[in-house]
């Protein structure tokens, strides 16, 4: 075994539970909204402007990796804030949104997440290993590549459909970077689509939802960044769903890297991910 497919069977999932423990007392630590819009004075590599509660959130990340590195696995970190940190190298890497849907983490609102993809290649279709916690609902969402996708423990269906109405609209569309000029671009192709948009505000969170099957489809409206997709994609595929990165050639060969390359579009059913992946964007 080289050593990185050694670090590829690290106990990942224990990794990022502990990790979630962290982020847990990290949010406990800053209850209210007034203590979670704090910003750093920095920004991310992503280029937004990072909050203290981003920054905690990711050395409680961090602080997983740093121990799995001493343990001897060599990797490299792709994170939302840091960009990209060697861990020694090889073809392993750890693809990381310490806080997924950051402006509801700071809100107080519904959905957030910590969201860590591990690869054994550079793009989408490398990523072997998704894991997604939501802290809103406390869901976990795992997959792993070829062994299925699971919430809290329970194996979703594969088979699950979608559902449209008699006007054959999908019932449920989830719409994230809702930008409202950003949806006024795209609204001939959300109106022939979706008879009802639902907007979570986290990508992460959305994409396990089409693997549960509680949204037909999703998409966003902008180019996405592999930080906040790696995971969610991988658990959309290994629940029977359909994932693509329109604009990259190949529908999983977006990079996992730090820049935003491509929109992420995922659907129950190959027809519908093409008519998705077809609506035009800003
Ligand atoms: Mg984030």
């Amino acid at each position: 075994m080289t050593l990185s497919e050694s670090a590829l069977g690290a106990d990942w999932i224990g990794a990022c539970r502990d990790a979630v423990a962290g982020l847990h007392t990290v949010l406990a630590e800053a209850p209210a909204s007034r203590e979670r819009v704090v910003e750093t004075g920095t920004r991310g590599e992503g280029g937004d402007h990072t909050l203290v509660i981003d920054r905690d959130a990711e050395r409680a990340v961090f602080a997983q990796l740093d121990a799995l590195h001493s343990a001897g696995h060599r990797f490299t970190a792709v994170s939302e804030e840091r960009g990209e940190v060697d861990y020694g190298g090889g073809a392993v890497r750890v693809v990381i949104d310490p806080i997924d849907g950051s402006l509801n983490a700071k809100r107080l609102m519904g959905h957030y997440a910590l969201s860590i993809a591990v690869a054994d290649g550079p793009t989408m279709a490398d990523v072997a290993f998704g894991f997604v916690h939501d802290f809103g609902s406390g869901e976990e969402w795992s997959a792993t590549r070829g062994g299925g996708a699971w919430l809290d423990g329970v194996r979703l269906d594969p088979a699950l459909p979608e559902r449209r109405g008699r006007d054959g609209k999908l019932e449920l569309l989830g719409v994230e970077q809702a930008d409202p000029q950003w949806i006024a671009a795209s609204l001939d192709g959300l109106t022939t689509s979706a008879r009802r948009l639902r907007v979570v505000g986290a990508i992460a969170v959305s994409l396990c939802q089409v693997a549960a099957a509680r949204l037909d489809g999703m998409v966003t409206l902008r180019r996405c960044r592999a930080v906040d997709a790696a995971a969610g994609q991988l658990i959309v595929r290994e629940a029977g769903g359909f994932v693509a990165f329109p604009g990259v050639g190949d529908p999983l060969a977006a990079p996992l890297d730090v820049a935003p390359h491509a929109p992420v579009v995922a659907a129950r059913t190959a027809a519908t991910l093409a008519q998705l992946a077809g609506i035009p964007r800003a």
